[in-house]
């Protein structure tokens, strides 16, 4: 029985390393012990050092990392950094990193890379702006071929696959989250996909986890009817109780 990974993305919140530390220590209370979960806060990067002394059962994650480990890459900050302060997961992909950064997925491909090759993990995003009724569109496929091409099988066994639908976004206007019916369309959707790029057996051991505003009302939903392996919570990771809500409601979802 795998453990269930619920990521907070604090996103460009909040605005002070004081309010972070007040954040990430509300949610350590909540965090039970031995519990079916593992809990990861990807803070802002000023933030990751304070927060990271103050969490012991959550572990501390990065929201981007840049693929070259150190040089001439002005603002940039590279997975090496994000390692000495002991970062193992990163997230990467994030649909706003692709809306309003430019982020393409060959970039996506080139950090997917350089973290599996250097031991982190990397939770890619794929998602698609729109879609008509159930299908998944074939723009994951895409994304999914894009950001993995070249990324062979004996490096990926830290990769993670979070499947956001961009429209699903809390803050996309009009946005509501998928159905649990969907996300388990969705979750076999990217099997498929890994399954012809590393064989089943492998690619069954790759988590796929949701996000696209999960609250403690449907996280069990995602992970119990969905089959998600977790989620990617954005806005509901800033508010702590419903935060530690969602980590306790991923518990009973086995
Ligand atoms: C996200 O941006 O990764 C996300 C899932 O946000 P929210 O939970 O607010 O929809």
């Amino acid at each position: 029985m795998s453990k269930k990974l619920i990521i907070a993305n604090w996103k460009m919140n909040p605005a002070t390393a004081r309010e972070a530390i007040l954040l990430a220590k509300k949610i350590e209370a909540g965090v039970v012990k031995k519990a079916r979960v593992s809990v990861v806060i990807a803070p802002p990067f000023p933030f990751i050092p304070e927060v990271r002394l103050v969490i012991k059962k959550a572990r501390i994650g990065a929201q981007d990392a840049f693929w070259e480990g150190a040089g001439p890459y002005t603002g940039a900050v590279s997975w090496r950094h994000l390692q000495a302060l002991g970062v193992h997961h990163v997230i990467v992909g994030h649909s706003e990193r692709r809306i309003y950064l430019g982020e393409t997925d060959e970039m996506v491909q080139k950090k997917v890379r350089a973290l599996l090759e250097n031991g982190m993990s990397p939770i890619l995003c794929v998602g698609e702006k729109e879609r008509m009724g159930n299908e998944i569109p074939d723009v994951v496929r895409d994304q999914l071929n894009t950001a993995l091409a070249g990324v062979k099988k004996d490096v990926i066994t830290n990769l993670v696959i979070a499947y956001e639908p961009v429209w699903a976004i809390s803050t996309m206007s009009g946005a509501h989250p998928d159905t649990p019916d969907n996300a388990f369309r969705a979750a076999v959707f990217v099997r498929h996909v890994l399954t012809k790029l590393y064989g089943r057996e492998r690619a069954e051991n790759i988590p796929v986890i949701y996000g696209g505003s999960v609250n403690a009302a449907n996280i069990f939903s995602f992970l119990k009817e969905g089959k998600m392996e977790g989620a990617l919570v954005g806005g509901a990771s800033l508010k702590p109780k419903e935060f530690v809500n969602i980590i306790r409601a991923a518990a009973e979802a086995h």
